[in-house]
């Protein structure tokens, strides 16, 4: 067995389960687990509350430089993001912050400054990203590279619950049509779009349960030397 552990990266589109696979795989193999789309929201976060205009790249790089991103283990055993010290979690789950994270994720500054920080956070192996372009351009040499998929409505559903769950109110068509414009624009973006690895894993988990999808998925891991 390698010691060191691999890197394992889970991309694919929006709301396919990938955090709550990343999450299950990390506790079962004893991984770090690394949510980079809560980095892009967390800046979105900034963004939207210090009302800056993405657009303008001088405000945009200025920005940058007081954005600190962490993650911490809370009591209950889940994993926060920290903004500069602050828990926002909750507010980065909003429909306000969904709604334009994917035009955020779209420029270039804010995509180098993550990526440094996430390839330096992977740097210890034995971890497992969720993204869109881990298994392209964060880490492409990967020791495992998944690419999950599911049925649209499937995923509008299982996303609706969630944020019904979190208490946020918010209609099956807003949540669907949230999905689509998310997973356009990160598909058709012109720095590191969303696109499966040639060496990447797909599963479609339309119909697959969490249970059956994290067994396929750690034999998988063990077998690249996880
Ligand atoms: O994973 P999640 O749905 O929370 O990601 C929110 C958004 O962040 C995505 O829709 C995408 O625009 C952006 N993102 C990205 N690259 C990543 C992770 C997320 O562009 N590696």
């Amino acid at each position: 067995m390698n010691k060191e552990g691999i890197i394992i990266a889970v991309d694919g589109f929006s709301a396919c389960g990938k955090s709550t696979l990343a999450k299950q795989l990390a506790l079962a193999l004893g991984y770090t687990y690394i949510d980079t789309g809560a980095m892009y929201r967390a800046v979105t976060y900034f963004f939207l509350r210090e009302q800056l205009d993405w657009n303008d790249e001088k405000s945009v790089q200025e920005a940058l430089t007081s954005i600190q991103i962490d993650f911490r283990r809370e009591e209950d055993g889940s994993l926060h993001t920290y903004l500069n010290g602050e828990d926002v979690e909750k507010y980065i789950r909003t429909m306000e912050v969904s709604e334009s994270v994917s035009p955020v994720a779209t420029i270039s500054a804010v995509r180098r400054f993550l990526v440094k920080q996430q390839q330096a956070l992977g740097e210890k192996k034995s971890c497992i990203l969720d993204g869109r372009d881990i298994g392209t351009i964060v880490f492409p040499k990967a020791g495992l590279k998944i690419f999950l998929t599911a049925d649209p409505e499937e995923r509008a559903r299982r996303r609706l619950k969630e944020l019904l769950e979190k208490g946020q109110s918010v209609s099956l068509a807003e949540v669907a049509k949230n999905l689509t414009e998310r997973d356009h624009i990160d598909s058709t973006r012109e720095d590191s779009p969303l696109r499966q690895a040639e060496d990447a894993v797909i599963i479609d988990n339309t119909v697959l349960s969490p249970e059956e999808q994290l067994a396929m998925i750690k034999t998988l891991a063990e077998m690249r030397g996880a």
